[in-house]
């Protein structure tokens, strides 16, 4: 029986690696565990932007989607978006965060945000931001 019988899972995600990059641990859970819901095939989780690339590197990972925290310590959401970036270009990159002054947000697109979603999140907001993200069908 799927997660949600209300919402359909959709099927394009299966095959999806997402990394999830938040500092706060109740938040990491509880998106993650909504991303599974939803039938992303592989979810993985860092604290910081810095265990982030240190994961990636370890485990070969390039996933299809960064879905990240801005205020986080060691290396912030926007310096992970930078990096990855310069690196990556064609990496999805969402912002997920308290941060919604339009200074902030004009930064992060200056740096090539794919997507951008105000905390408090919601299931509909992570399900719009992944759909154009990653152009799932409506
Ligand atoms: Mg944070």
């Amino acid at each position: 029986m799927p997660p949600d019988q209300e919402h359909p899972v959709f099927p394009d995600l299966a095959d999806k690696t997402i990394m999830v990059v938040e500092d706060t641990g109740s938040s990491r859970i509880l998106v993650s565990g909504l991303l599974r819901g939803l039938g992303v095939g592989r979810v993985v989780t860092a604290a910081d932007g810095r265990e982030a690339l240190d994961k990636m590197t370890a485990l070969s990972l390039r996933p299809d989607l960064v879905l990240c925290d801005w205020v986080m310590p060691n290396m912030d959401g926007l310096e992970l978006l930078t990096r990855l970036k310069a690196q990556d270009p064609g990496i999805k990159f969402v912002m997920m965060t308290v941060k919604t002054e339009p200074e902030a947000v004009i930064s992060a697109k200056q740096h090539g945000v794919d997507g951008y979603i105000a905390k408090p999140f919601t299931r509909e907001s992570i399900i719009n931001a992944l759909r154009k993200a990653l152009g799932l069908p409506a």
